[in-house]
């Protein structure tokens, strides 16, 4: 059986239960037969307070030191993750931008992905190790660590599916699909099975938050299908394709 990739978003890993939640689900995919990339942003709300603590050195910090403190989130987050999947009984390895060969281009706070070099992914696939990916992060040619934009480990995880030629790109979420309208505000809204690219993107333009709009764009030029699913409620989710 081939590749699969897994995202957790913040809320999907705030805490230990959740995070041990996650694991269970990386877990049962590899028990499956499946190679496993989860990707995990940072726990709760982590960049934010990382922002805040920024703010209080100076106004204006720069944004190369932004970027590396940002960054701390998902390398945080990947390793805690691993350790829970190693507690489950499973080998696993998280492994940051840099080591993963994900380069971008040379801009702080919004930067591009330019390629991904797979050969450590998949060294460690083929050992056998369930890999733990921080999101949100790369490095440019300078080797200095850059991040993607809020929001933007969605992004990192449909990139890997195309780079790996995954046979799944599945993003774990507190909600449990795409809705036409925020359910937890508006009562009639309704949840799509499927969605196709282009009308995703036009509800991420109008404000929906289920998915960073680069993310959707790349999936729609490397043709990847995304699964939005809940973490928390074994349910069909929504198809973006
Ligand atoms: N942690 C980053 C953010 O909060 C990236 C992400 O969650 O995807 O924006
Ligand atoms: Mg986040």
């Amino acid at each position: 059986m081939g590749i699969i990739i897994q995202k957790f978003g913040g809320t999907s890993v705030a805490d230990r239960e959740k995070l041990f939640r996650a694991a269970k689900i990386i877990t049962d995919a590899a028990s499956a037969g499946s190679s496993v990339v989860a990707v995990v942003s940072a726990q709760g709300d982590t960049t934010d307070e990382l922002l805040k603590k920024a703010a209080e050195i100076g106004p204006a910090p720069s944004k190369r030191e932004l970027d590396a403190l940002l960054a701390t989130g998902e390398s945080a987050s990947s390793a805690l993750l691993a350790m829970a999947v190693g507690e489950l009984g499973f080998p696993a390895v998280s492994l940051a931008g840099w080591q993963m060969g994900v380069f971008t281009e040379s801009v702080h706070g919004n930067a591009k992905i330019l390629r991904i070099d797979t050969e450590r992914i998949l060294s460690e696939l083929q050992k056998g190790n369930i890999v733990i990916a921080a999101g949100f992060q790369g490095t440019d040619a300078r080797n200095d660590i850059t991040t993607l934009g809020r929001g933007g480990s969605d992004t990192t995880a449909v990139a890997l599916a195309a780079a790996l030629h995954a046979d799944a790109c599945r993003i774990y979420k507190d909600v449990d699909g795409v809705y036409s309208a925020d359910p937890r505000l508006e009562h009639g809204a309704k949840k799509y099975d499927v969605i196709s690219y282009d009308e995703m993107l036009k509800l991420a333009q109008s404000g929906a938050q289920v998915l960073h709009i680069p993310c959707i764009e790349l999936a729609k030029r490397e043709k990847v299908v995304i699964e939005v699913l809940s973490t928390f409620e074994d349910k069909p989710g929504t198809v973006v394709k």
